[in-house]
């Protein structure tokens, strides 16, 4: 398991990068103070935002390097191109300017990984396994017990985000912002159809629990969801 430590004042970037980086299998450690950030566990990688709000992105960087080799990307919005070059400068070993994706940066994690230490390399593994369901993020294919699921890119999407913490209640709202769009027209009876559609494909209706009001989790099935029944279609 990579854990990674968070340096990210801004919450609207934090949250949905650590819900992100989950679904990778990296557990996520956040602070949003460089002072913090200096005290805390470094765990196998630091991404390190420039503007926090106590002390300079770049001297925590330095500081971090006195004490430690743990690899540091630096999470930059700013412009200016002297911090990214001071940044490395200084031991950082990549950048990315923000805004960026879970995948850009996952793809940036792995390959500042091969250049450092052998542990980074689980990140290269993304594959999500729950009981006889498989989820390769690498080549966005979910299987059931082997078997190919012909999703669509949206049950797909919905799939990902419930699997990333099985068991867990996910809100409609997220979900809809999530896989749909904020403000999503049309939100949810849409989300409910798709729902369905999944769970058909899924073969399994308890696969996908509905906590009515609030929103759906994914469950494994206790026998294990192996498809439906012999004689059934659909
Ligand atoms: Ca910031």
């Amino acid at each position: 398991m990579v854990r990674v430590l968070l340096v990210e004042d801004d919450e609207s970037i934090a949250e949905p990068l650590a819900d992100g980086l989950r679904r990778y299998g990296i557990t996520t450690d956040r602070v949003t103070t460089g002072a913090e950030a200096l005290s805390a566990p470094l765990g196998d990688f630091v991404l390190l935002d420039l503007g926090l709000p106590d002390i300079d992105g770049i001297d925590v960087c330095r500081r971090l390097r006195q004490v430690s080799d743990v690899p540091i990307i630096m999470l930059t919005a700013r412009g200016d191109e002297t911090d990214r070059v001071l940044g490395l400068e200084i031991g950082a070993d990549d950048y990315l300017p923000k805004p960026f994706s879970t995948r850009e940066l996952v793809a940036r994690m792995r390959a500042v990984g091969r250049r450092t230490r052998a542990a980074v390399r689980e990140v290269a593994v993304p594959e999500n396994r729950l009981g006889p369901l498989t989820i390769d993020e690498r080549t966005r294919q979910a299987r059931l017990a082997g078997a190919p699921l012909a999703l669509t890119p949206k049950e797909y999407h919905l799939l990902t985000l419930l699997a990333a913490d099985p068991g867990a209640v996910v809100d409609r709202r997220r979900i809809l912002e999530t896989v749909w769009e904020p403000n999503f027209f049309g939100r949810g009876k849409t989300l409910d159809f798709h729902v369905a559609t999944l769970r058909r494909k899924l073969g399994d209706p308890r696969w996908i629990e509905n906590r009515r009001g609030v929103g759906f989790r994914l469950v494994v099935p206790t026998d294990g969801g192996y498809g439906p029944p012999a004689g059934r279609t659909g």
